[in-house]
């Protein structure tokens, strides 16, 4: 994985020459991660410039979060790009209206599911059990460090009760635990369909995909965009399927600017 400044007249050229779809993960890739969700506050500064590309020529924009629709729009609070919530299982904003059909018998399950944690966490401090509808999020940033390893395993004691693995799957995140659909999408699936939808939309634009993302869940999209876009992982703690790297934040920050600037320079 390379430093993508390293690399950066191949990227200013295909900035230039392309029409671009940057997607853009919220948590610890717009915003610094903070120790609870609501917290996590998209900086004034990257407002501005995420306004700013969304109003350059030759540039789509789309936040894909794993927070539920709502709670990703407010975080972020701008009108005219695409939003996707629940690991894109549902996009819409700019022309896109899309929500993947979940079967209510799974709805079900996850209700149970909510009180049984919600009761077999009761004593454990630093865990949030948050219901993103589908999802089911068990946080445990504010847990003590050395408690972790039983939280997961009560967890996946209490998801291996219910019994009704045709119908959920987990998935890890950074220190969260979820439960999801078993439904064959994710980050990397809406990435593409977004993609496809924005070509057809646009007369069959060479569009360039961009993804920038520091989660596990990410690594899909960087998967899906390999050969394709260019892929980004904020961080390098881990190995990734990225081509590139940048360290933090305020990096993704710079980079986001840079592209304004030669958008705004250069008409495509
Ligand atoms: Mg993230």
């Amino acid at each position: 994985m390379k430093n993508l400044f390293c690399d950066w007249d191949r990227i200013q050229l295909l900035v230039q020459q392309r029409p671009l779809l940057i997607c853009l993960d919220y948590d610890g890739t717009l915003s610094p991660i903070a120790p609870t969700p609501g917290q996590a506050i998209l900086p004034g500064k990257t407002k501005r410039i995420l306004r700013a590309l969304a109003a350059s020529p030759g540039v789509f924009l789309a936040v894909v979060s794993g927070r539920s629709m709502p709670d990703v729009k407010s975080m972020v609070g701008l009108k005219n790009i695409v939003y996707s919530g629940n690991h894109g299982f549902e996009a819409e904003g700019n022309g896109i209206r899309f929500k993947l059909r979940i079967p209510a018998a799974y709805n079900r399950i996850v209700a149970r599911l909510e009180r049984t944690l919600r009761d077999k966490y009761k004593t454990t401090r630093g865990v949030v059990i948050e219901n993103k509808k589908p999802f089911l999020a068990v946080h445990y940033r504010l847990a003590d460090k050395n408690n972790i390893p039983n939280i997961r395993k009560i967890f996946r004691q209490t998801v291996k009760e219910a019994g009704a693995k045709q119908l959920i799957r987990t998935k890890t995140g950074k220190m969260v635990l979820e439960i999801q659909p078993s439904v064959d999408w994710d980050k990397g699936k809406i990435v593409q369909w977004l993609l496809t939808k924005k070509r057809s939309m646009h007369g069959g634009q060479n569009i360039l995909p961009i993804y920038v993302g520091d989660d596990i869940t990410d690594e899909d999209a960087f998967g899906t965009l390999r050969n394709k876009g260019i892929t980004i992982l904020v961080g390098r703690s881990r190995a990734s399927g990225a081509q590139y790297y940048l360290s933090d934040t305020d990096k993704v920050h710079a980079f986001l600017k840079r592209i304004v600037s030669l958008k705004s320079a250069k008409k495509t």
